[in-house]
């Protein structure tokens, strides 16, 4: 996936760590392109939003990004072809929050029928990579 063919970033992030998360470690990768965020060249812009999944089981995102596809080409003409939908870690990566999202498979396909193009993990951090090398998160 070319990054410099993208235009606008959305990041979905779990409902449920959204409770007590604020997002900044997420919005920081993204501001100093680390872990899920290291292929986006550093001296292009990107609008970007972030959402949540809506609650188990994530069903919420396929309305949320249907429309959001939908209103972008409606307003700014932008095909969905310059839409890049990350995952957030706390949805797609085993760290202390607890494993992955148990309906990671399901959500990856809503987004797949919506035809967007997909990436996995935000802030990746030095600890819980460590702690994967080491066997304790898969
Ligand atoms: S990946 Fe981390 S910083 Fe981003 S929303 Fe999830 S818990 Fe918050
Ligand atoms: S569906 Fe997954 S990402 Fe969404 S709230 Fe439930 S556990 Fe979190």
């Amino acid at each position: 996936m070319d990054m410099n063919e993208k235009d606008y970033v959305v990041v979905v992030q779990c409902s449920i760590v959204k409770q007590r998360c604020p997002g900044y470690l997420c919005e920081k990768a993204f501001n100093e392109r680390t872990g899920g965020f290291a292929e986006y060249p550093r001296d292009r812009n990107y609008r970007m939003i972030f959402i949540e999944c809506g609650g188990c089981c994530g069903r919420a995102v396929h309305r949320k990004l249907s429309l959001l596809k939908r209103t972008i080409q409606k307003k700014e003409g932008l095909d969905k072809g310059r839409i890049v939908v990350q995952l957030a870690s706390c949805v797609s990566k085993n760290n202390y929050h607890g494993p992955p999202c148990p309906h990671l498979d399901y959500i990856k396909t809503l987004i797949d029928r919506i035809g967007l193009d997909l990436r996995q993990d935000t802030v990746i951090s030095a600890k819980s990579e460590q702690r994967r090398q080491e066997g304790l998160y898969e």
